[in-house]
């Protein structure tokens, strides 16, 4: 039997009185991982169909604890479980399984590997609220949002198994009368895939989706504070009789991340990576491709502006404002970074925006229902936002709202608004990933382009405009890889995201995203 740690927890809350429930539960608050879905809770590395054995999950015992590491929640520091915490030698055992799982898999039936993506997706659907609970546990993102990331996760297992099959070559017409010229699509081969801790499912499915509907197979590492959305997704998999050895998950704490990293992305046999994070990790990674040339997928870091236009209405940009910042506690990918608003509107906007912020935006726990921003993921990206609002006050900002961390304590901050920003502040320079909505002012739509195209990344990017003239051309000359015209929430499996400068490179989802995952084989077939 595993002893429990003598210590009373530091947030200052009683013991969950649940019998199975680990030190540190608070019992009024959100989950522990006695409490967490057990059908679809699991903490061991998923690895040719199998659960690798070695990890004492859910135990507290200290000497078992080495091979181990915690998931907490974001919101409460409450442990939701112990989860094996694997190294090089497991992320190249999982590349072995994927390679043998391989040929199979690429001979098997377009129609074959399109039911069983279907069958997985409507396990997803089926146990929706298991999984959602799971990423609300680890993740900190109300419970709505929770049940609008598993939505969003599974139709990405949907579309690609629509597009598994309407994978198609090329004749090409004959320079030469006795030979005929094709063109094959093929899977790339073993894939190495990498994702964070913001969409803990569905950017897992966005790449898996694609690389399975090829034929290839996967070994995936997920971010350590969310390796347990990953491992449900596993358990479906299996369930769904995805074969073993496709899809692989090597859980891995923080201070492995380089070894399993390093591991599965200068393996030989691993033929793609697929990658989903900041822009500094894309680049470790994008060196490590480039030693053996392998073919990578890239979903960097992005710094969106959000520009409103003396011509926008302005209750529709503060509508759009309010959905795309706020999602997640601002902490997605795309979420507008700073907001540049033209002189004529600039008041009404951030008076507007403050309002709908102080009637809208409720924080607290994601197992709340009144809670529209959960916790931070971590007391490091706390600290962040902290010093972006510190430095931009520094430097003459002002604060029109929030502007500390909330009263709930541990990793929650308030929404804040800032004006009076300028582009020298580190809140226009870097991604914040937090609620922190900086406004800039500007006088001409070319001085708002030049701010927003200084930028050397481009993910998304948002403006608000009712004149149609204006917005082809800010369309057009937007340097971003998605554009929101007067919309605030831009993401589709049906259309292609990605971004341009260092936000990356290659696109996901959509019919594009297929492509990422396939290679193009010319055959010359002669003597005819
Ligand atoms: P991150 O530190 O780059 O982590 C992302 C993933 O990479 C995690 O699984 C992480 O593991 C792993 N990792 C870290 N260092 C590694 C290394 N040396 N070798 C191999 N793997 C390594 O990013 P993050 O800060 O968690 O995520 C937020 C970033 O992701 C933001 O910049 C955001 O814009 C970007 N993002 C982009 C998109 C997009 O589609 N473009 C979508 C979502 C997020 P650990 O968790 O163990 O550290």
């Amino acid at each position: 039997m595993a002893s429990r740690l003598p210590l009373r927890p530091p947030w200052g809350w009683a013991w969950c009185p649940a019998p199975l429930c680990p030190p540190g539960c608070p019992p009024s608050r959100g989950l522990c991982g006695a409490h967490l879905p057990a059908a679809l809770l699991r903490t061991r590395p998923f690895v040719g169909g199998q659960w690798m054995p070695a990890d004492q999950a859910l135990t507290f015992d200290l000497a078992q604890a080495r091979a181990t590491f915690p998931v907490l929640s974001p919101g409460t520091g409450a442990h939701l479980a112990r989860v094996s915490d694997c190294g090089a030698a497991e992320a190249r055992a999982a590349v072995t399984a994927a390679w043998q799982a391989r040929p199979a898999w690429h001979r098997a039936s377009a129609q074959e590997r399109s039911r069983l993506l279907r069958r997985w997706f409507d396990l997803m659907i089926q146990n929706k609220d298991d999984l959602a609970k799971i990423i609300t546990a680890e993740n900190g993102k109300p419970l709505k949002e929770a049940h609008g990331e598993v939505l969003y996760a599974a139709q990405f297992l949907e579309w690609f198994s629509e597009e598994a099959r309407r994978i198609y070559g090329d004749i090409i017409s004959t320079p030469a009368q006795n030979r005929r010229n094709l063109v094959l699509k093929q899977p790339v081969g073993v894939a190495a895939i990498i994702t964070p801790w913001n969409f803990p499912s569905a950017m897992i499915t966005r790449k898996v989706g694609a690389a399975l509907a090829a034929g290839c197979t996967v070994v995936v590492k997920p971010a350590e504070d969310t390796p347990l959305s990953a491992l449900a997704l596993a358990e479906l998999a299996s369930q769904a009789g995805i074969p073993a050895g496709v899809f692989n998950v090597i859980p891995c704490s923080r201070p492995k991340a380089k070894e399993v990293g390093e591991a599965l992305c200068t393996h030989p046999l691993v033929a793609k990576i697929s990658f989903t994070g900041s822009t500094a990790t894309g680049k470790i990674l994008l060196r490590y491709a480039a030693d053996s040339v392998k073919k990578v997928s890239m979903e960097l870091g992005g710094l969106a502006p959000f520009i409103v236009f003396d011509s926008a209405d302005v209750d529709q940009a503060v509508a759009g404002a309010l959905a795309a910042k706020f999602r997640n506690s601002g902490q997605t990918c795309v979420c507008p970074n700073h907001f540049l608003v033209q002189k004529g509107i600039h008041d009404a906007f951030v008076g507007k925006l403050s309002g709908a912020m102080k009637a809208q935006l409720r924080v607290g726990s994601g197992f709340d229902e009144a809670t529209t921003q959960g916790p931070l993921i971590n007391e490091k990206a706390v600290e962040k936002v902290e010093k972006h609002v510190r430095d931009a006050l520094s430097k003459g900002a002002t604060l029109v709202t929030g502007g500390k961390r909330h009263e709930s304590g541990g990793n929650f901050y308030e929404p804040t608004v800032l004006s009076d920003v300028s582009t020298d502040m580190l809140c226009s320079r870097e991604e914040t990933f937090g609620p922190l909505a900086p406004v800039i002012k500007f006088d001409t739509e070319e001085e708002a382009l030049a701010i927003a195209n200084a930028a050397d990344v481009g993910l998304a990017g948002y403006f608000y405009s009712q004149d149609p003239a204006q917005i082809w051309r800010v369309a057009e000359q937007l340097e971003v890889g998605m554009v929101g015209v007067n919309e605030g929430l831009l993401s589709a499996v049906e259309c292609p995201f990605g971004g341009v400068k260092q936000s990356g490179l290659g696109r996901e989802g959509s019919k594009y995203g297929l492509d990422e995952y396939l290679e193009v084989k010319y055959v010359c077939y002669g003597g005819l």
